[in-house]
């Protein structure tokens, strides 16, 4: 912890690079990722303060959509959407994550029971002919798609997207070589960015 301590304190030592930012914010990209320690959205896309709003949720899983139930997730969603006007929602799933692995191997989760209610919202458990991939790469793609999907039903996004003010992407990045690969509607296949 201390070196992350360290680095807090001298990193507001750069007052003109930041003065700016109190003016407001403008992102165009609503950045939906898992949780996961590995997985640095800023780093992967160069992205400056004020350039990414972000969602993180363990194994970045969109959860449905109810109008009678307020969530974290549905809150940074429409605020992303109607008020800062986003054009592009990522999703982006990554290689051994820990969230889907546990859902494809079917893992007994007793001992953390918020963890195991959560992965309950994934719903379906990921499709994967390679169960025994460590990476878990298909069933992380189809994951991907799977919360795609679910936000489709977001009256915000779905709206935005009826009118083509915003676009939806799956992204698969992988922890162990900084690759990122984009979901191609045309192939129905995770390609090279
Ligand atoms: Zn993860």
């Amino acid at each position: 912890m201390q070196p992350l301590i360290d680095n807090a304190r001298t990193f507001g030592q750069r007052p003109e690079e930041f003065a700016r930012l109190a003016e407001g914010q403008s992102p165009q990209v609503l950045f939906i990722t898992c949780s996961d320690s590995r997985v640095v959205p800023a780093l992967i896309t160069g992205a400056r303060p004020g350039e990414l709003f972000e969602l993180r949720t363990a194994g970045n899983i969109v959860p449905p959509y109810a109008s009678d139930r307020p969530t974290s997730e549905a809150c940074t969603i429409e605020y992303a959407v109607e008020v800062l006007g986003v054009q592009d929602i990522v999703v982006c799933g990554h290689s051994h994550c820990g969230a889907v692995g546990a859902l494809v191997r079917g893992d007994d989760l007793t001992a953390v029971p918020a963890v195991r209610d959560w992965l309950t919202h994934a719903a379906d458990e990921p499709r994967s002919t390679d169960a025994a991939d460590p990476a878990v790469a298909e069933a992380v793609q189809n994951h991907v798609l799977a919360q795609l999907l679910r936000l489709r039903s977001y009256p915000c996004v779905e709206q935005r997207l009826a009118s083509g003010r915003l676009r939806l992407r799956g992204w698969y990045y992988e922890v162990h070589t900084g690759a990122v690969r984009e979901h191609r509607a045309d192939t129905d296949s995770f390609v090279s960015l």
